[in-house]
């Protein structure tokens, strides 16, 4: 039996986190991916629910195509091009003295308009569906107008008196700020102590409140959910439990599916598709999967990457427990490069939809993520965030663990790292990642 299949087996999982209490990278596979899923409780989130997310995007594409000229392209649909990396293939085999079987390409969300990050997904959708109920209760919108009459001031006199608040390490609250201050509604962002100084800036930038934390990112949304408690009048967007937040992630996975055929990529039970996605609290990674694993089913595997230094949702997926454990609680210090995954505690929605859906988790050293980036960005040109580095290791992972396993043939598998974020960082930041001070 091999090192990493007994990762599967329950009485392993204790091996598992004393390597977790030593920062030791670890590939855990779950044991319950693609189970029945126990039925006690109605699904908080219903396959319904992503078709009407997708519908209310494209009412919404008028208006985010007259306010943000960038989306113009893909007319307000906010989208990101899917890329083979040949360059980052070649370095990473000569890195891993692995040669990669399967094919590799990057989903660039790292380039998605408006916000640069993976957050243009749920993040910005929250708040469009936010802004539609006001209009249509307050009978200034119906759901056949064309939605850019929005970009009126007449509207934005109307949401300035409403309030958005939101907790966040820097990508969620540059997406909330700026679509919520376009807009016109006041918005407030906590920030965590890890989040980047331009990253605040540009959103006071903007036009948003800034308030910064020394804590980390869960006492950031603790703080924030109680201040807008106190204000009829504001929503607080929850990164730790929002169903919003989640379906805008989760329509990417037919967005994906398109973008597959366009490109005469097969996915079925011959050609299978593995994706590796960063995840931190858990919600865009987790809508992406649900998204996926609702168009491909077996067909599509599913691996979060997580740095070692704050490896929250395999701490609560491996013990069970969810937001009831913290990386502390086993004497991490949740301290990482990875900025936007410096996360202590999952979501509880998240982490339960996970059980049936994600095939595994592995941890990454952060001594990796800068390299990977030079790799990425000498080799095929494109910048990333150190957070979107997390799963570069992935695919070679999964062919060698699946190979020792008896399973050999990766000629047809397509592999996909999803970039969560990088183009919105400033330039001079962007050259200190880069070593080109
Ligand atoms: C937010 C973020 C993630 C992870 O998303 P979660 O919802 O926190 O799991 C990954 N990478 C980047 C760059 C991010 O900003």
């Amino acid at each position: 039996m091999s090192k990493m299949e007994i990762g599967k087996k329950s009485c392993d999982n204790e091996k598992m986190i004393d390597l977790m209490k030593d920062y030791r990278e670890i590939f855990w596979l779950n044991p319950g991916v693609n189970a029945e899923e126990c039925n006690e409780t109605p699904p908080a989130v219903t396959v319904n629910d992503i078709d009407e997310a997708e519908a209310r995007l494209i009412r919404f594409a008028p208006y985010i195509a007259k306010v943000f000229p960038e989306t113009g392209k893909t007319a307000g649909i906010i989208e990101s091009p899917l890329t083979e990396v040949p360059e980052l293939k070649k370095a990473l085999n000569a890195d891993e003295k692995q040669e990669l079987a399967g094919s590799l390409y990057l989903k660039c969300d790292s380039h998605l308009p408006i916000s640069g990050s993976i957050k243009a997904r749920g993040g910005i959708y929250e708040v469009l569906k936010l802004a539609e109920k006001l209009a249509v209760e307050a009978g200034l919108l119906s759901y056949d107008d064309d939605y850019a009459v929005l970009a009126e001031d007449r509207f934005k006199e109307f949401f300035s008196k409403y309030s958005v608040a939101v907790g966040s390490t820097g990508n969620l609250g540059l997406s909330i700020g700026i679509i919520s201050a376009k807009l016109g509604f006041k918005v407030t962002v906590h920030m965590s102590a890890d989040a980047r100084e331009w990253k605040k800036a540009l959103l006071r930038e903007k036009g948003a409140i800034v308030t910064e934390y020394e804590y980390d990112y869960g006492k950031a949304v603790e703080e924030g959910r109680a201040l807008a408690a106190k204000d009829p009048k504001c929503h607080f967007v929850d990164d730790e439990a929002s169903v919003d937040l989640f379906l805008g992630y989760a329509v990417a996975g037919r967005r994906l599916a398109k973008q597959l055929k366009e490109k005469n990529i097969s996915v079925d039970n011959e050609h299978p598709l593995y994706v590796y996605i960063p995840c931190g609290v858990g919600g865009a990674p987790g809508g992406v999967v649900f998204g996926l694993k609702e168009i491909f089913g077996e067909d599509v595997q599913c691996f979060f990457a997580e740095p070692t230094h704050a490896p929250c949702m395999t701490l609560g997926l491996l013990t069970g427990l969810h937001s009831k454990i913290s990386v502390k609680d086993i004497g991490l210090d949740g301290v990482t490069a990875a900025d936007g995954l410096a996360v202590s505690r999952p979501s509880a929605l998240v982490g339960r939809l996970m059980e049936t859906r994600l095939q595994g988790c592995f941890t990454a050293d952060d001594e990796r993520l800068y390299p990977y980036l030079n790799k990425l960005y000498e080799g095929d040109g494109i910048f990333v965030e150190p957070s979107a580095c997390a799963t570069f290791r992935g695919p070679y992972l999964v062919e060698k663990v699946y190979g020792d396993m008896g399973k050999k043939e990766f000629k047809k598998a397509t592999h996909i790292l999803w970039a969560t974020g990088g183009s919105m960082v400033p330039e001079d930041e962007k050259r200190s990642y880069l070593n080109l001070r």
